[in-house]
């Protein structure tokens, strides 16, 4: 293959790198916005579930005050008529402590009722706040998933078809010169450069002019001294073309 062949090739597939580059970022981008409203959208769920099982255990809790409540204003009745039947003084002593104790506990209850209902409250204010999150979300992936779902489908096949295309052009990559190529792409972004004026068109550095003298006698490749990316000389449309890049 000749030098000028392989030039071609590389520069097709930097090009061609360039470009899927361009296309997976895009694919990552789009596959990332939805995952999050995904997400978004689970942890409101979750949220969601979570604070209506609170709220149920706090109902259930309330509502076994309630009882112990109400068994106790029978209990505080009993007592009071246990009350009006003594007979002692200490009998109506021993009823007397029995029903302010009995009160003690009721109003413990309901202070602990009172509690629970300004729980409940918060719980309702909140989980109205997470249904509305979740219902804005909801609403947002019903308009654009199936679309961003088509289209990151779409995305990954062209990132595919193009890859499929660059095996092909690798294959025609002497594989020691493929491999400086991808070593230099991981680290630079790019690979290949050339000079026209004895500038490194990539890094703009000025090349020591017996290298230049070399890639302009024979056609080869040699590496930019600063940028170490793959260097090949490409002659310019006219040596008069008003370059006025000064040494
Ligand atoms: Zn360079």
């Amino acid at each position: 293959m000749t030098i000028q062949a392989q030039i071609d090739n590389l520069e097709n597939l930097a090009a061609l790198d360039v470009e899927l580059k361009e296309l997976r970022d895009a694919v990552n981008q789009e596959r990332q916005g939805l995952d999050a409203k995904r997400s978004t959208l689970a942890s409101l769920e979750e949220r969601l579930a979570r604070s209506l099982k609170n709220s149920g255990d706090m109902d259930k809790m309330r509502g076994d005050l309630m009882g112990e409540v109400r068994q106790m204003s029978i209990q505080v009745e009993r007592s009071r008529e246990k009350l009006s039947r003594c007979r002692t003084e200490r009998e109506a002593n021993a009823a007397q402590r029995e029903i302010e104790e009995l009160r003690k506990l009721y109003r413990d209850r309901e202070i602990e009722v009172e509690k629970l209902d300004g729980f409940l409250e918060q719980a309702r204010t909140d989980m109205a706040q997470i249904t509305n999150e979740r219902d804005a979300i909801v609403l947002d992936l019903s308009a654009v998933e199936s679309e961003t779902v088509g289209r990151l489908a779409q995305g990954e096949a062209v990132v595919s078809e193009k890859e499929a295309v660059r095996k092909g052009l690798v294959a025609n990559v002497p594989p020691a010169l493929y491999r400086r190529y991808e070593l230099i792409r991981g680290r630079r972004g790019t690979a290949i450069t050339s000079t026209t004026d004895g500038t490194c068109s990539a890094c703009h550095m000025r090349l020591p002019p017996m290298l230049f003298q070399e890639l302009t006698r024979e056609n080869k490749f040699e590496q930019c001294p600063s940028c170490n990316r793959i260097l090949y000389y490409r002659p310019g449309v006219s040596a008069s073309s008003g370059q006025s890049d000064t040494p």
